[in-house]
């Protein structure tokens, strides 16, 4: 008999799932986990819990909806609670199972915990595929050794050698869970649920009201930010916004939880462009995927450097932390009124702009002086579309210890502030 466990973590979804969808064809039962660290919630990491309650109250709605979805396929989800390699360790031996398959990930922690489990469990078989990225390792034109340092020449000999990977189907078929397990995984789950915490952030009036965990929600923005809306016909002119729906995708947040795929995202594009129209605005959003592309394959390069204060470019700044300036920072108390707007913003709903995080990561650098590791904690806090790569990629580069060839990243927060936000609508309604 195969049992095969499938453990979900950063790709809620069932589409576009190629581990999954291999795994379904590899074993005669199959059961899934997703594990929350309890670590991520009750430790601390540069003085926050890297899982905070936005990120929180996204992922339980996601689980929730992912649970529904294998339910009409008759499979168990799991949530399991703990140390990830300890708790999913027992789950394998208490189980039986014989097969296991993750989705592929670059981040640095994500692939400790699965060469331990492996470690642990020579006698089962493991498998990986990948759909966090739009290409797969294989598919750059350039081994990972090779992957230039700047975004530039990596965007350029991506666009001109490489095809992006196209997503698969849902699957027509997956092996059901085991009859006879069902009743103590049900019962399992619901013990680990009720052991979570509650959250009850506030949404309303705020833009984070609409960042709904799961993937029939990131399909339907999806949607409404090409056909319904024709948003991004116009993406290029308003995708520096600092507030409103509609001047950027929004995709983030669902790309990171993997409720939605790169590819999915782009096969749209290319639906909307063949159907509707392909402008500056349609190119740019697949420009904007190729940065993030560029971060997943960077981490992967780099791996527990893009953590160390001197980051990738080995050169320790001269700032220090200092604990009021932060909390300042954090509270929206600087004297800096778009920076305390976007920092409000961010810590009542989860939700900040690209526009907001580069002047605020800025700010804290600069103008206040402290260590960046800090600031991307909280970050790594409070984001609802927490992604490892995305985000210590991008406080390295505006820290001046990234993959910047310019470095020193300092914005005029007066002249930002007056371009972006005109009549001080947004600092009024963050204030
Ligand atoms: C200091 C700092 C920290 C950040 N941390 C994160 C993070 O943790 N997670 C995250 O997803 N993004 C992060 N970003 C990048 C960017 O701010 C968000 O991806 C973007 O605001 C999400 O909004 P959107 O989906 O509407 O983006 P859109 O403008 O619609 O872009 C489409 C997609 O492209 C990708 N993208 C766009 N800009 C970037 C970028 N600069 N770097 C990487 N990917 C990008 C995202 O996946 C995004 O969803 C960070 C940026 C800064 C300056």
């Amino acid at each position: 008999m195969k049992n095969g466990l499938y453990w979900f973590e950063h790709d809620l979804r069932i589409s576009d799932n190629p581990a999954l969808t291999q795994l379904a064809r590899s074993v005669d039962s199959l059961v899934c986990v997703y594990c929350f660290s309890v670590a991520d919630i009750r430790e601390t990491y540069f003085t926050h819990e890297p899982l905070g309650p936005h990120r929180y109250r996204f992922l339980h709605e996601a689980i929730a909806e992912l649970r529904q979805s294998l339910a009409q396929y008759h499979v168990e989800l799991v949530v399991l609670y703990g140390e990830p390699v300890d708790v999913i360790s027992k789950f394998i031996t208490d189980n039986d199972i014989t097969h296991v398959a993750k989705h592929y990930h670059t981040g640095y922690r994500e692939n400790e915990r699965l060469t331990l489990l492996k470690a642990k469990h020579t006698d089962v078989k493991f498998s990986e595929a990948n759909a966090y990225t739009l290409y797969n390792l294989a598919d750059l034109p350039m081994s990972l050794a090779e992957l230039p340092d700047v975004f530039t020449p990596f965007r350029k000999k991506v666009e001109k050698q490489s095809t992006p990977r196209k997503p698969i189907s849902a699957p027509s078929y997956l092996p059901a869970t085991l009859d006879d397990k069902k009743a103590v995984y049900q019962t399992l789950d619901a013990a680990n649920m009720a052991a979570l915490p509650s959250v009850s952030p506030v949404f309303e009036n705020s833009i984070a009201k609409k960042l709904v965990g799961g993937e029939k929600a990131a399909q339907a923005q999806m949607a409404y930010y090409t056909f319904t809306s024709n948003a991004l016909a116009q993406y290029k002119v308003t995708r520096n916004g600092l507030d409103g729906w509609d001047f950027s995708s929004k995709l983030s947040a669902w790309l990171a939880t993997g409720c939605i795929s790169p590819r999915q995202v782009l096969a749209e594009i290319t639906r909307y462009e063949q159907e509707v129209v392909a402008n500056d605005s349609t190119y740019w959003l697949f420009f904007e995927l190729l940065w993030r592309e560029f971060f997943q394959w960077h981490a992967l390069k780099v791996g527990y450097e893009l953590y160390v204060y001197a980051g990738v470019q080995q050169q320790a700044p001269f700032n220090k932390h200092m604990v009021k300036v932060h909390q300042q920072w954090v509270n929206g108390t600087t004297p800096y009124p778009i920076i305390n707007a976007c920092m409000n913003q961010l810590r009542e709903t989860g939700f900040m702009s690209n526009r907001g995080r580069q002047l605020v990561a800025s700010c804290y650098v600069h103008e206040l002086g402290q260590d960046w590791r800090y600031g991307a904690a909280y970050f790594q806090s409070m984001l609802i579309d927490y992604d490892p790569a995305s985000n210590y990629g991008n406080w390295q580069y505006l820290a001046g210890v990234g993959c910047d060839p310019r470095g020193h990243r300092q914005f005029n927060l007066q002249k930002q502030a007056d371009t972006y936000d005109p009549k001080g609508e947004f600092i009024a309604q963050w204030t």
